[in-house]
C-alpha cells in the first residue's frame, strides 16, 4: 500500500518521498486513516516501527486543513515521558510542517531548561504543543498556555505516562482538557492493566496491535553472557574492542553506576559518557547529540534513555544491569534494530541476577543460552536472595568460592 492511498495531502506526500520513504509501516497504514477520521486509537507496535509518523502525519494533515481558531491556541497536545523524546517528536512535527502550504506553529516544551524562552515561544498562539507533563503544567500555571482548545491528545509511550510516576500530573492535565476530544495512545508495550486504564479514557478506540512475539524479532539478536558482577566492566571493554563495536548503548540500574562505568571505560581508553537524570539538560542534550553523530563510542545510561529515542544505526545495546521489568527490557533493546535495521542486544548476567533474567525470559517467551567468554568464566554462586529489580549482589564469601570451585571439579 502506498502512502498516497491514506488520505494525506500532496504536500505531505512530497515530503515523504523526499525522505525516500516508499511505503507506510503497518502501524502507519492502520492508524493514519483512523486518526484522519477523528477516531481514538490505542496502538501498539514494536519499537522502531514508525509510531511517531502514525500520529504526526494525520495530525498535520487535519490541522493544516482546518482554519486556526482566533485567537490561535493549541489544538493538538502530545505528551512524552522524557525531555529527549519530546524534542525528537517535536523535530518530526517541525520537519514535516515546513513542507505544508499552511504554516503550523509547533512548540516543544520540557523541564531542565529556562522557562522564559518557552513562554516567549508560546506568545501569539500555537497549533501543536509537544511536552513533558511537568513543564506543561508549569506553563499553564504561568498563563503562558491554555489547553481548552485541544482537540487531540497524544500519549507517546502511553503505558509509561499512565503509570504511577505521572499519575498526578496526568490527572491535572486531563482536568484542563476539553472532555470532547480525540485520544491517541501509542506504545510498544501495553500490559493488560494499562489497557484497562486506557480503555476507560478512550472513546470507542480503534485497537491496533501489530506486535510480533519477542522471539520473532529476527532484527534484534538477543544474547546473554554469564560473568561475575565484579568483572563486567572488564568484559565490556574486551567485547567493545574485540568485536569492534562502533557504538554501544549500555544500560545500568542507577545514576551512580552510569558515572562509575563510564569513568572506568574512559580510564581503559574507551570513549564513554554517562547519561542520566541528574546531569544538566545541556549535558544530556550534548551527550545524545554526540552519540548520534558518532563522536562518542559508548553511552552508559539509566532507563531515562530506554524509551522512544531513535538513534539510527546503533548496532549494540548492552544490559550491564538487567532492567527492572519486562517492558523495560523491550524498550531498552528496542533502541537497536530500528526501521528494518538489525542489532544485537546483550545481557550480562551474574549469579545474583540469574533468577531475574529467568523471569524476564519467561515473560518474554525467550530462552537465551548463557554464553561464557574465555577468561571471564563466572565463579560466583547465587548466595544472594534476589529481589525483583535488585541488581546489587553480595560478594561471595571464601566458602562460596570454594563451593563453586568444588562444583566445577577443581
Ligand atoms: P517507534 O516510535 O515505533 O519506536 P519511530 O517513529 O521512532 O519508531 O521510527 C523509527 C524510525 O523509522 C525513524 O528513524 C523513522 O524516521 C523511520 N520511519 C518511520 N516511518 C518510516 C517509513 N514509512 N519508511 C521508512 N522509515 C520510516
Ligand atoms: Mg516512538
Amino acid at each position: 500500500m502506498p502512502f498516497s492511498s491514506l488520505g494525506l495531502s500532496p504536500a505531505l506526500l512530497r515530503a515523504l518521498s523526499a525522505r525516500a520513504y516508499t511505503a507506510p509501516t503497518p502501524i502507519q497504514a492502520a492508524a493514519i486513516p483512523a486518526v484522519l477520521q477523528g477516531r481514538d486509537v490505542l496502538g501498539s507496535a514494536q519499537t522502531g516501527s514508525g509510531k511517531t509518523l502514525a500520529f504526526v502525519l494525520p495530525l498535520l494533515r487535519r490541522l493544516a486543513q482546518a482554519p486556526a481558531p482566533k485567537p490561535r491556541r493549541a489544538r493538538a497536545l502530545v505528551l512524552a515521558p522524557t525531555r529527549e523524546l519530546a524534542a525528537q517528536v517535536g523535530e518530526e512535527f517541525r520537519g514535516l510542517a515546513q513542507h505544508l502550504d499552511t504554516p503550523l506553529k509547533v512548540s516543544v516544551v520540557f523541564g531542565g531548561v529556562s522557562i522564559n524562552p518557552q513562554m516567549m515561544g508560546l506568545r501569539g498562539g500555537i497549533d501543536i504543543v509537544v511536552a513533558t507533563p511537568g513543564r506543561l503544567l508549569d506553563l499553564v500555571d504561568h498563563n503562558a498556555l491554555t489547553l481548552e482548545g485541544v482537540q487531540t491528545l497524544v500519549l507517546d509511550e502511553a503505558d509509561r505516562l499512565l503509570d504511577l510516576g505521572f499519575a498526578e500530573e496526568l490527572a491535572r492535565i486531563q482536568s484542563l482538557l476539553p472532555r470532547q476530544r480525540q485520544n491517541l495512545f501509542f506504545s510498544a508495550t501495553l500490559a493488560p492493566a494499562v489497557q484497562t486504564l486506557a480503555q476507560a479514557l478512550l472513546r470507542d478506540p480503534l485497537r491496533i496491535d501489530v506486535l510480533p512475539a519477542p522471539q520473532d524479532r529476527a532484527d534484534i539478536v538477543q544474547r546473554a553472557i554469564a560473568v561475575d558482577a565484579g568483572r563486567r566492566t572488564q568484559l565490556l571493554r574486551q567485547l567493545i574492542l574485540q568485536e569492534r563495536w562502533s557504538r554501544v548503548l549500555v544500560f545500568v540500574a542507577t545514576k551512580h553506576a552510569a558515572e562509575i562505568v563510564a569513568d572506568k571505560l574512559r580510564k581503559a581508553d574507551i570513549d564513554a559518557e554517562p547519561f542520566h537524570g541528574e546531569l544538566s539538560q545541556g549535558k544530556r542534550t550534548q551527550v545524545l547529540a554526540d552519540f548520534k553523530a558518532e563522536r562518542i563510542r559508548v553511552v552508559v545510561a539509566t532507563d531515562v534513555a530506554a524509551r522512544g529515542l531513535d538513534i539510527t544505526q546503533l548496532p549494540v545495546v548492552v544490559n550491564y544491569d538487567l532492567p527492572r521489568s519486562t517492558s523495560d527490557y523491550t524498550h531498552r533493546i528496542g533502541r537497536t534494530g530500528r526501521a528494518g535495521e538489525s542489532g544485537l542486544a546483550l545481557s550480562l548476567v551474574s549469579a545474583g541476577t540469574e533468577a531475574h533474567l529467568c523471569l524476564i525470559e519467561k515473560r518474554q517467551g525467550l530462552q537465551l543460552p548463557r554464553e561464557v567468554v574465555p577468561g571471564f568464566e563466572p565463579v560466583e554462586t547465587a548466595t544472594v536472595t534476589e529481589t525483583m529489580g535488585g541488581i546489587k549482589g553480595k560478594r561471595p564469601s571464601k566458602k562460596d568460592k570454594l563451593r563453586a570451585a568444588a562444583a566445577r571439579g577443581l
